[in-house]
């Protein structure tokens, strides 16, 4: 006899519920997240939020897959070289959880295309490695009031942050005026250190639409992933931020 689809929603879900509850349960399929990077980082988030039973992920990313991406991005492999990378993310990710809707862009953030995409997502994740869409992402959620989980690493150091507009300090907040170097091509990176960002990046967003635990808004964590050190800040905004400052807009 055929189960019905909630007895089997509960019983795909059952080891989690007993820590997050039916309602928490719920949430989960109820939201929408908007993962910005489908790379190691972002690709471990999107698994991992498929698996939990997230409603539905909007996903962007421009780009086919490269060789020297497969060290980290685990949604592609080896026999989709040279093929687009969102295409192929959708499809494994669909072959891990066909319950969840995916929206997937084979696009870069740029203010005006994405502005519709996080408009309908209850919150987003931050997994861009560039500057100039991390930038554009942050304006986008400040103007639009979305919470953002800003997660990054740099080598073997994972910083992660829970941006809530109006709250605690946006992306320029934290870096402002001076853009920080970065590495658009060949930055380094180990496939185990983005994974742990993704996972954590994928934690703050299920604690956040669950209300399961304290999410870290207004604190930044780091976690060194050479000898497993951690600690948490509280920081605070800028008056003056030229994006969610009385000087900015809005
Ligand atoms: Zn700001």
């Amino acid at each position: 006899m055929e189960q019905p689809a909630v007895d089997l929603e509960l019983e795909r879900y059952a080891r989690q519920l007993r820590l997050l509850g039916e309602s928490g349960q719920r949430a989960l399929k109820e939201a929408t997240v908007m993962v910005a990077g489908i790379g190691g980082l972002g690709g471990t988030a999107a698994l991992y939020l498929a698996a939990a039973g997230i409603g539905k992920l909007i996903l962007a990313h421009e780009g086919v897959i490269m060789k020297p991406d497969l060290n980290r991005q685990i949604l592609m492999d080896t026999g989709h070289l040279g093929m687009e990378r969102m295409s192929t993310a959708i499809a494994q990710l669909k072959r891990l959880n066909p319950q969840v809707v995916i929206e997937g862009h084979n696009a870069r953030i740029e203010y005006d295309a994405a502005k519709p995409w996080v408009e309908s997502a209850d919150l987003v994740i931050d997994a861009r490695y560039d500057f100039p869409e991390r930038y554009a992402l942050n304006r986008i959620c400040v103007d639009t009031g979305t919470p953002m989980v800003e997660a990054a690493m740099y080598g073997f150091e994972i910083s992660l942050t829970t941006i809530v507009p109006g709250q605690t300090p946006c992306l320029e907040c934290l870096y402002p005026d001076v853009r920080p170097q970065w590495e658009p091509f060949g930055f380094p990176v180990l496939g185990a250190t983005s994974g742990i960002a993704g996972c954590l990046a994928a934690l703050e967003a299920v604690k956040w639409i669950t209300r399961v635990g304290t999410t870290y808004a207004g604190v930044m964590h780091r976690f060194n992933s050479l000898d497993f050190s951690t600690y948490s800040v509280n920081i605070t905004r800028n008056p003056n931020c030229a994006c969610c400052g009385e000087g900015g807009t809005p």
